[in-house]
């Protein structure tokens, strides 16, 4: 055997948890949060080296709506803040921080150094704050931009912090920027969220001026992402090649008890566990990343996080960096953070639960049930329109959400399905009902009125909690997109929602005027939108059982779509109507939507190649030799006794055993394989569907043959770290 498992199991044990504040530097007291929250972001308002004339540009600049351009001078003034700013606190380079179509993030850095007459100084320009230009031929572009054009051009935006990373040894001043071509087309996710922020605000703002709220100048979305995620010790994931390759688990045994006595839930977070979280906490706080909650999650070696919400753009760069922040904190504490949607079949998977409202400049939450009668009417209005606008586009949502992680997810342990519905809870299902059937709806009907305000969002809470299979559900005073996958950047479904809202807000705005012109008054055109807007979406809307096999009939005969894989999903970008709001709203130009759909398939089919050359290597090198080593001892055993004249009937059943077990693992090697090796004749399209349909349902049937070997083998033999000892070893 290689490295003994039992040393590695020992190591993981006799750790002890991590502490940050030392004596020397802290004189042993924890710091208080107030003392030193965003500390690590640059704050353009409080620096005295910027002009109020400058700052007030930048405040301008940073609205949605702004076309203001910086001067050169003044991005001049602002640069030179920012690099006494930032080198004061022990930062030596600058990067453009942007989110191309990787997933992930991407960052280039320079230094400060320049020279001034021959002697060394700390500089950073205006034009290199405001613009960077990486080659951009090594990011994906999906075949948009020919090899020749690789220029790509980063450009600040200055509605997100810039913020200082720290490293061992220095710090890193970070610029977010959205990432573009030569052309302008969006090579990144911030770029289209941007634009659909912009898209959602005018005609959200449209929509409540013709309503008569004349004061609302803009609207913003916001959202704040609960990040759930694995731990499992450093040692564990190192002798697990496919956690280190495919960051899941291909293969292993489901523990004896795993999940079914609830226990993990809310527990107590274990001490260890609780030091990472304490010090992630610490390191969030001080990038201003608002976190707030920490618990266990389901699945045992489960946690999760979320931050006060924010404004969408803030609050997606927040989560990228959050993500990242996660995993490096988490190897201080020999823990590697699994962000991956299934990693350990058999328990939950992990979700990013993406929770969004809109908020008018007047300080309004669209999505608040409030107490004055207009207003509920306006609230009625929006959750309608909220409706429509996930049952017209519900294809695009459910393709906004798709990634070869996901698949695992959607759908199985606690998870929602990959139909996508919408949860409004009792009170307001049966609000809209009685509104559509026609009986006369009083607003403040006595359960509404006798909640008041307060209690009635605590009242929807209630109801809202009993349905945790929705893929998207009202809870009280937002609406919570759950089918987010827990890796994914939320900046591409948010683009995707706010999209279709827009859409939706566009098409009832116009219904609204219509109505009126024709001599409607303002109250009742809108008691007329919500009917006819709930009479043509309600089909969506779903207070059941989503884990259910009935729902799934239910959905089909109510002709919602029902797109299972993500190869399935992904067609849904070549689809020219499913995607025309996309284009109409201005959020994708058409060349964006092909250059998604090209990187997504190539994605997807890389991943699963290496996911499905992992297992067969596994499988040769590890399963496959377990089996044969036992069986070598068991002849031995045979052996011998056969010649001391022993019988040996359990030594010679047992081997008859492993035996079959090894031979149905061979075969199924051998099947997956055959299969594997046909689909990669295939084009991209026609692979990715071969991949999930095909390859992938016999890679699992390997597993479970691999995992019914396994269970019969020795432990020592078993040189794979086991779940046991990965998901409750801490
Ligand atoms: P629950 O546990 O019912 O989902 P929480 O209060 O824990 O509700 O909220 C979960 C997430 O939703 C947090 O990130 C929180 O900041 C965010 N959130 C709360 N209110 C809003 C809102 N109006 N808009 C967007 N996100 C919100
Ligand atoms: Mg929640």
């Amino acid at each position: 055997m290689s490295r003994s498992k039992n040393m590695i199991k020992l190591e993981a044990i006799n750790r002890r948890p991590r502490k940050i504040f030392s004596e020397e530097k802290f004189n042993g007291k924890i710091p208080v949060i107030t003392d030193y929250y965003a500390e690590n972001t640059f704050d353009f308002r409080k620096s005295d080296m910027i002009s109020d004339e400058v700052k007030e540009e930048l405040i301008e600049a940073t609205k949605a709506t702004s076309k203001t351009r910086i001067p050169n001078e003044h991005a001049d003034q602002v640069a030179k803040a920012v690099v006494a700013w930032a080198s004061k606190r022990g930062a030596t380079h600058f990067c453009h921080w942007f989110q191309p179509l990787t997933g992930t993030t991407a960052e280039k850095h320079d230094s400060f150094l320049s020279f001034s007459k021959d002697e060394p100084i700390l500089k950073l320009s205006g034009s290199q704050l405001m613009q960077g230009e990486p080659d951009a031929s090594s990011f994906p572009n999906g075949g948009s931009r020919s090899t020749f054009e690789a220029r790509g051009y980063t450009s600040w935006d200055l509605t997100s912090p810039l913020f200082l990373r720290e490293g061992e040894n220095g710090k890193t001043l970070c610029i977010p920027t959205a990432f573009v071509s030569y052309n302008g087309d969006a090579l990144d996710v911030k770029t289209p969220l941007l634009r659909s922020i912009t898209a959602l605000s005018n005609a959200a703002t449209k929509f409540l001026q013709l309503i008569g709220d004349k004061d609302v100048k803009s609207v913003v979305s916001n959202c704040g992402c609960e990040q759930e995620y694995f731990l499992v010790d450093k040692a564990f994931y190192y002798a697990r090649p496919d956690l280190v390759m495919s960051n899941r688990t291909l293969l292993g045994s489901l523990t004896t008890k795993n999940q079914q006595l609830s226990d993990h839930y809310f527990g107590t977070i274990p001490e260890r566990v609780l030091a990472f979280m304490q010090e992630l906490d610490y390191k969030l706080h001080r990038l201003g990343i608002p976190s707030k909650t920490r618990h266990n999650e389901v699945a045992p070696g489960q946690f999760e996080i979320a931050p006060i919400f924010e404004e969408a753009n803030v609050a997606v760069d927040h989560n990228q960096l959050l993500m990242a922040v996660i995993k490096k904190v988490a190897q201080k504490h020999d823990f590697v953070a699994i962000l991956h949607e299934k990693p350990f079949a058999g328990v939950n998977g992990s979700g990013k639960h993406l929770n969004w409202s809109m908020a008018t400049d007047t300080g309004d939450n669209l999505l608040e049930p409030g107490n004055e009668p207009h207003k509920n009417h306006r609230f009625l209005a929006m959750v309608s329109i909220v409706v429509d606008a996930v049952f017209k586009h519900s294809k695009a949502l459910r393709m906004a959400i798709a990634g070869h992680g996901n698949d695992h997810r959607l759908g199985a342990n606690e998870a929602p399905p990959s139909i996508i519905s919408v949860f409004l809870g009792d009170t307001l299902t049966k609000i809209y009902d009685a509104l559509e059937s026609g009986s006369e709806f009083k607003p403040i009907d006595d359960q509404w009125l006798d909640m008041g305000a307060g209690q009635l969002a605590d009242l929807l809470r209630d109801n809202t909690d009993r349905n945790r299979t929705s893929p998207f559900a009202f809870t009280g005073n937002k609406f919570e997109f759950r089918a987010v996958g827990s890796s994914q950047n939320a900046g591409f479904p948010l683009s995707i929602l706010n999209a279709a809202m827009t859409d939706a807000l566009i098409s009832a705005t116009a219904e609204l005027e219509k109505s009126l012109n024709s001599g409607k008054g303002i109250e009742d055109a809108l008691l007329d939108l919500i009917r006819t807007n709930y009479k043509r979406s309600k089909n969506v809307v779903f207070g059941g059982d989503g884990y259910s096999s009935e729902w799934l009939e239910e959905a089909a005969q109510r002709g919602l779509p029902n797109l299972r894989t993500t190869a399935e999903a992904l067609t849904v970008l070549k689809d020219e109507k499913a995607t025309a709001f996309l284009t109409e709203t201005k959020t994708y130009r058409p060349v964006e939507l092909l250059t998604r759909y090209n990187v997504a398939v190539e994605g997807y089919n890389m991943s699963r190649e290496i996911e499905f050359s992992t297992l067969s290597r596994m499988v040769r090198q590890y399963v496959l030799p377990s089996a044969v080593h036992y069986k070598k001892g068991l002849l031995e055993v045979i052996k011998t006794q056969s010649e001391l004249e022993m019988e040996c009937v359990v030594e010679k059943d047992i081997l008859t055993k492993v035996d079959t077990l090894l031979n149905n693992v061979y075969k199924a090697l051998n099947n997956m394989e055959a299969s594997y090796n046909d689909s990669l004749q295939k084009d991209e399209e026609e692979k990715s569907l071969l991949f999930a349909t095909k390859v992938l349902p016999l890679s699992e049937e390997l597993s479970n043959k691999s995992n019914q070997l396994e269970e019969f083998i020795p432990d020592e033999l078993w040189d794979l770290p086991t779940f046991l000892e990965m998901l409750f070893v801490r």
